[in-house]
């Protein structure tokens, strides 16, 4: 068992004084222990993270940026080993591990050649009133399962580019590697700018609730997005939450449903589904609908499944028994609504949380696996007679992250698109994200945005420099 883990607080790595087990998905056994901090350890975490933001925030922009490129390159240059110890505790297959790596350290340095600038309001001959963006403090940052590394990468380089000091929680599901990389990051930030803790939800309750929190960065369901909100009321925090989506992709009648086929599949099923803005519904048209449905459960059956750290393994297991046993009720629910099954379906005996890629057409639309975000490798394929009837269901959801268009008519899927009640529409295109490209979720998808421009000012507090002349 490897005990190897320990939290990052005010430079320093300190040992667990408690432990839990973190479980292989692959095999269903414990493989490490991470360590479990307690109240005492967050409040002194926190601490000194207040200490060093005065010095962090009078840190010149272009060191803070020299610091971010310096994790970039320490990320590029470990992301063989951190991409083993990525799939162990999540899944993912190794190479898609390597590149959640690789994607996070191009992000990290993407983010940090943005500039805020000051903005001139007025310059009249009675006043100059200017806006300017200041940091805002501590920034808690609570991460997912499904990409513990990139997820924290975006907030963590958006708290830190723009001079705050953090506290970054990963999820107990998967903590080990966020704790190798804050071990790795130890000499790259002053004491106490960067502190990686571990724990269970009950942490994340904490670092809601911590009156010398500032701001919390939060990815991971709906549900509890809307606790940490309620959470947060209590000193007024700042929040960014991304949450859960159901993201339609909408088939339209012009496309060739064969050469479409694997890359819907890709963006369905991909890290077996456990996405956020993963294909969660298609929508396809009459016409193309069976040929579509015949093409996506080829891919399906061509599909290799097994443990992420096996060569040539396209899906791995879904990462948690909990996610494994809310994807076989989905299943079941389906298979007794009556729903076809075209290919997956039956969940192998054997340890693992394995489950083969699963394609569904003919579901009803108000059944589970449409409703709910499924998060996990099984795809409802849903036929529609015209296009607004299809935008209408896509739309029909208190959910609203991101949604895609398909039409060999770039300018014809653009105008539905336009009109999916979403934070991205994409155009024969999904999960397409970019450090300068803002991305966040309308409705109960999430409030404020990651990345760009508009990303990095939901971790700075405006302020109004109004001057009267004379
Ligand atoms: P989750 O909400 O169960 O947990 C997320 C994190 O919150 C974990 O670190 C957990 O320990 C912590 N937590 C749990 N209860 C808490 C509480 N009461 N207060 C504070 N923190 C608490 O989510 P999950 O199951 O880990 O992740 C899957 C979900 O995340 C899916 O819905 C997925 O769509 C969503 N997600 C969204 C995005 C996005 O960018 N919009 C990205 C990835 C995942």
């Amino acid at each position: 068992m490897n005990t190897e883990f320990a939290h990052l607080i005010d430079g320093a790595l300190v040992a667990g004084k408690q432990w839990f087990d973190v479980i292989d998905p692959a095999t269903g056994q414990a493989f490490a222990r991470a360590p479990l901090l307690s109240r005492p350890e967050l409040d002194r975490a926190v601490a000194s993270a207040r200490r060093a933001f005065a010095g962090w925030r009078a840190t010149p922009l272009v060191e803070r940026r020299a610091a971010i490129g310096r994790m970039a390159q320490i990320l590029t240059d470990n992301a063989a080993t951190l991409a083993q110890l990525l799939t162990q505790e999540q899944g993912k297959p190794v190479g898609q591990a390597r590149d959640e790596i690789s994607r996070a350290a191009s992000q990290s340095v993407g983010m940090a050649q943005i500039v805020i600038a000051d903005e001139l309001l007025e310059a009249s001959a009675q006043r100059h009133i200017e806006l300017k963006y200041f940091q805002l403090g501590v920034v808690g940052i609570i991460t997912p399962w499904n990409a513990p590394i990139n997820l924290a990468a975006g907030p963590l380089v958006a708290a830190l580019y723009t001079g705050n000091t953090v506290i970054l929680k990963p999820s107990p599901y998967t903590p080990l590697c966020t704790l190798k990389v804050a071990a790795l990051l130890r000499e790259v930030f002053p004491p106490g700018v960067l502190n990686v803790v571990a724990g269970p939800d009950e942490l994340g309750e904490w670092m809601t609730a911590h009156p010398d929190i500032d701001k919390i960065s939060f990815t991971g369901s709906v549900e509890t997005g809307k606790k940490v909100m309620a959470s947060c009321a209590g000193n007024l925090k700042r929040f960014t939450l991304e949450l859960g989506g159901n993201d339609a992709a909408i088939v339209l009648d012009d496309v060739d449903p064969r050469a479409v086929a694997p890359k819907l599949f890709f963006a369905a099923f991909v890290n077996s589904g456990q996405v956020c803005m993963a294909i969660k519904r298609i929508y396809a048209h009459e016409s193309i609908y069976e040929e579509l449905c015949t093409a996506l459960a080829e891919e399906a059956t061509k599909a290799r499944v097994g443990n992420g750290l096996d060569p040539g393994v396209q899906l791995g297991p879904i990462q948690n028994r909990e996610q494994y046993e809310k994807v076989i009720d989905l299943l079941k629910d389906t298979a007794a609504q009556g729903a076809r099954i075209l290919a997956g379906g039956r969940v192998p005996e054997g340890p693992g949380y394995f489950f083969p890629p699963t394609v569904v057409a003919d579901i009803d639309e108000r059944s589970r696996l449409v409703q709910e975000e499924q998060f996990g490798p099984i795809l409802p394929v849903l036929k529609f007679s015209n296009e607004e009837d299809a935008l209408r269901r896509a739309n029909d959801t208190r959910f609203g992250l991101s949604g895609s268009v398909w039409s060999a008519d770039p300018t014809r899927a653009a105008r539905l698109a336009a009109r999916l009640e979403v934070g991205t529409a994409w155009v024969n295109q999904h999960r397409t994200t970019s450090a300068t490209v803002p991305f966040g979720g309308a409705k109960e998808s999430g409030m404020g945005r990651q990345y760009a421009a508009l990303g990095l000012k939901g971790y700075m507090e405006p302020r109004v420099i109004s001057v009267l002349k004379g």
